[in-house]
């Protein structure tokens, strides 16, 4: 048997009807920049996660650049952020010209820690990013009351965490702004690029609204310089037929997420991924730690079931990050998890029989 860590092609098949026909539409229409479907896609966005406004740009990436952009955050300025996270969480705060300041993770659920943020505040921090890692949302309470009290924004990134929530709210209304991202292997992908930045403020929002057209207000006249950074027409129309599944594909997900932990509670090596009471985990990645990775990902990866490392090196010690001064030990959660983590296969059309192999390797590994 072979069993791939995400197979796209499964979930094409079991909508091909729905979404052929939404791209059709669109080549009939021709209205490929910003066509009617975006706006479609805006709206159907904003109702799912429970705020007044959404705004479509190019990537999850620039969702986070141009709402930092609209908090105006720049030179002289620092953002703090998780150490243990995608490069794009960081790579964004450098692009302005400001300073990414990283923190530490609880190691049991791999999420930033607001102790650490708060250790962090300088007079110079504007804006805290929180990151919902694997899919579940960091503890927003603490996060709202720390940027309250310091009077900063809070960016967050929920790319990986669309459909969570947190005390009952959706991930991306809690803070003044959320950002999801529609790369093809996230809970929502397109099939291609795609972002999305949500908010309840109208006036942040029609300044992002206006950074993805460069700057336009009235067109070609522009009030400030942008980007050029729209969300697709073909992928919204793609992304509007896929939204109507996610909730059903996140069920099976944390169906099979549930079958993985009970098997594998009993295999003291291996630490299944923690779910806070008052938390639901779209499980983006099924990530388990174990002391032994390397060695376990060769075997899995001898019987043929994708397995992938999310993250292999925290951001604190990325190599273009040198000059910021970090040194290993500086961030022992973010440093220990890189070397411990392995996502294993969890996508919603996963078989039992898949599964069920999955899980016998592992349990295999261990007996040797
Ligand atoms: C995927 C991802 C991004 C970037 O999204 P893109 O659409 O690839 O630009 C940012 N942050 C996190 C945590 C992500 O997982």
């Amino acid at each position: 048997m072979e069993v791939p860590l995400l197979d796209l092609r499964r979930q094409y098949q079991a909508i091909k009807a729905e979404i052929d026909s939404a791209i059709a539409g669109c080549l009939e229409h021709t209205r490929f920049i910003l066509g009617p479907e975006v706006e479609t896609f805006e709206r159907n966005i904003a109702a799912y996660c429970g705020t007044s406004f959404a705004v479509g740009v190019a990537s999850g990436t620039d969702a986070l650049l141009l709402s930092l952009r609209a908090f105006d955050v720049g030179p002289g300025d620092e953002v703090i952020t998780s150490s243990f996270s995608f490069f794009a969480s960081a790579g964004v705060i450098t692009r302005l010209g400001a300073k990414p300041v990283f923190v530490d993770i609880d190691p049991d659920t791999f999420n930033l820690l607001p102790s650490e943020v708060e250790r962090a505040i300088t007079a110079k921090t504007k804006v805290i990013m929180p990151v919902h890692l694997y899919g579940q949302m960091v503890e927003m309470d603490e996060i709202l009351e720390l940027a309250k009290k310091h009077d900063m924004k809070v960016v967050e990134d929920a790319a990986q965490a669309i459909g969570a929530k947190y005390k009952g709210k959706k991930a991306g209304s809690i803070g003044d702004c959320g950002c999801f991202s529609f790369f093809p292997s996230k809970n929502l992908g397109a099939y291609g690029d795609g972002g999305m930045v949500v908010s309840n403020d109208e006036k942040f929002a029609s300044r992002v609204r206006r950074l993805r057209v460069h700057g336009f207000g009235k067109r070609n006249f522009s009030s400030e310089v942008g980007y050029n950074s729209r969300l697709d027409t073909l992928q919204a129309a793609i992304l509007n037929v896929k939204l109507k599944h996610l909730d059903s594909w996140t069920e099976a997900r944390r169906e099979r997420v549930h079958i993985y932990s009970e098997a594998l509670k009993d295999c003291a090596q291996v630490k299944t991924p923690l779910e806070r009471n008052h938390n639901y985990h779209i499980f983006h990645q099924y990530t388990l730690r174990v002391e032994d990775r390397q060695r376990l990902m060769q075997f899995l990866k001898e019987k043929k079931v994708g397995v992938a490392t999310y993250y292999p090196l925290p951001l604190h010690l990325q190599e273009c990050y040198q000059d910021l001064g970090y040194k290993p030990g500086d961030l022992p959660n973010s440093e220990q998890a890189s070397e411990e983590v392995v996502s294993l296969p969890a996508f919603p059309e996963l078989t039992e029989a898949e599964q069920d192999y999955v899980v016998e390797a592992i349990r295999q590994f261990y007996r040797k």
